[in-house]
């Protein structure tokens, strides 16, 4: 019998398992232009825990590859299926099981949408702050297998912040829970943490536990020109006094390809910082005051939140506009806050020997950088050329005390660089937590560790 008739059997009538090559092509990749895939043999839409333990189940006996699924909007090929793999997607398993307004969670199925708990929780006056660009398209499982950032990050924290407890099922189908919905809770190793960022390695999280908080007032929006980007990455640190619920920098290439789109009227800047407070709004003169003593051109505020959306509409507009002038490659590197300069000095250069235009943007607040490689549709030569850059751009960021991905994920795009930046003893470790895990190495093999 083969595999796919097997798990018919075996998850029964009711399930939703798919073997037609077109809609199982459509599930074999997720957003990063360069990774490998190919068409899974099928695909799962689990509706149920119940249904993914059975999956796993056999899927573990008979040693065959498992790749889960959220929405695909990943940016490392980590959702990318080969051809004898069985994709589980999360997508049918979208409810929100509960908002505890009182004890400020929300329990919700692991392919809910971000942005949809959100706006759910926002009925009640709390917000799910996690907030990484693709909310209205990720799933908080993705999100919390890639612990996702996004701007709000540099004051809240990345996903791992607001996760409290999970249920996972394991490699053996087994189903098991992690965590507490208790705000504390120390009685155990920090499984729970363990699982946060494991993309798709360890097992798959079928439910969340998340925190909610109470919604914060509209922001105070700034942004400031400079006339080079190392006073402005200088400006950055100096600004993470003021607590900002944003801090983003955007460079004079990307800034060049926004005015190229949209005239904003920065093309005389450098780079421009954008900036946000969701409280201590009187704090806004002393910030531009602060922007200035590092050497700004230029810079106004607002609080109405109407102006907000143009204020920040460069940063919005950065990926677009480079978008526009060919095929991209996004990279995603984190380094120390006072490196960034150093880091933009280097990438500068490096766009300049490889012929290749790399805008960079980022969340200067955390030090997370995504530098994007633009090359022409249907060059090859150039297509090599911005493919060797993106993990010159890697090692550049490790060589300043950076990491090979701030939020994106490893995935299978970056599993070759991770042993630049840690020992021997820490992949051997890494690689025996898998086997406590997965034994047979069913669950996404080959990513996330070398
Ligand atoms: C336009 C755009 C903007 C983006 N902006 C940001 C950003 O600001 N910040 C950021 O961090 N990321 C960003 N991303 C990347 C991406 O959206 C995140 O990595 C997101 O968390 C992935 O969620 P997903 O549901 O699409 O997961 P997928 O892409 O489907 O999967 C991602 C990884 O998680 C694993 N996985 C998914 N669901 C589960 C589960 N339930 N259990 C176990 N493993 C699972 C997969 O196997 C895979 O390894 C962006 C992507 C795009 C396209």
């Amino acid at each position: 019998m083969s595999h796919f008739a097997a798990l018919s059997e075996l998850i029964g009538p009711a399930a939703s398992l798919i073997s037609d090559p077109d809609i199982t092509a459509s599930y074999s990749r997720d957003q990063a232009p360069f990774a490998e895939s190919a068409p899974p043999f099928a695909v799962l839409l689990a509706k149920t825990a119940t249904e993914i333990s059975i999956a796993l189940k056999y899927a573990n006996e008979n040693k065959i590859a498992v790749v889960t699924r959220g929405a695909g909007s990943g940016l490392s090929g980590g959702a990318n299926s080969s051809a004898d793999s069985l994709v589980i997607s999360l997508e049918k398993m979208n409810q929100i099981l509960e908002i505890d307004s009182a004890n400020q969670i929300a329990r919700v199925q692991a392919g809910v949408i971000n942005l949809d708990l959100d706006k759910a929780a926002s009925e009640f006056g709390l917000a799910y702050l996690p907030d990484p660009a693709s909310r209205d398209w990720s799933s908080l499982g993705g999100n919390a297998a890639t612990n996702a950032g996004g701007m709000c990050c540099v004051k809240y924290g990345v996903t791992s912040a607001h996760v409290r407890a999970m249920q996972v099922v394991l490699a053996n189908g087994e189903i098991i829970e992690l965590g507490k919905a208790t705000k504390k809770s120390v009685t155990t190793y920090d499984l729970l943490h363990l699982f946060i960022g494991s993309e798709g390695t360890l097992g798959i999280i079928t439910e969340l536990t998340l925190n909610l908080v109470v919604r914060p007032s509209a922001p105070a929006t700034l942004i400031a020109t400079f006339p080079t980007i190392t006073k402005a990455a200088a400006a950055a640190a100096a600004l993470l006094q003021y607590r900002p619920s944003m801090l983003e920098i955007v460079d004079q290439t990307t800034l060049r390809a926004v005015e190229a789109w949209h005239p904003l009227g920065f093309e005389v800047a450098g780079s421009v910082l954008l900036m946000q407070l969701d409280e201590n709004h009187s704090l806004c003169q002393a910030v531009l005051e602060t922007c200035k003593s590092f050497g700004s051109i230029d810079g106004v505020y607002s609080d109405d939140p109407a102006d907000a959306s143009d204020l920040i509409r460069v940063r919005k507009l950065a990926y677009p506009a480079l978008e526009r002038m060919g095929a991209t490659l996004l990279d995603d590197v984190a380094l120390p806050i006072t490196k960034i300069a150093e880091f933009v000095e280097q990438v500068e250069a490096l766009s300049k020997d490889t012929n290749l235009v790399i805008g960079i943007f980022g969340h200067a607040g955390d030090g997370n950088m995504h530098p994007t490689i633009v090359h022409d549709h249907g060059d090859q030569a150039a297509a090599e050329r911005a493919q060797n850059a993106f993990g010159k751009i890697i090692e550049i960021a490790q060589s300043l005390g950076g990491t090979a991905s701030g939020e994106h994920g490893i995935g299978s795009i970056k599993p070759g660089f991770v042993a630049n930046e840690i020992s021997t003893t820490v992949i051997e470790l890494q690689r025996a937590v898998k086997k406590v895990f997965d034994p047979n190495s069913i669950l996404n093999p080959g990513k996330k560790i070398p």
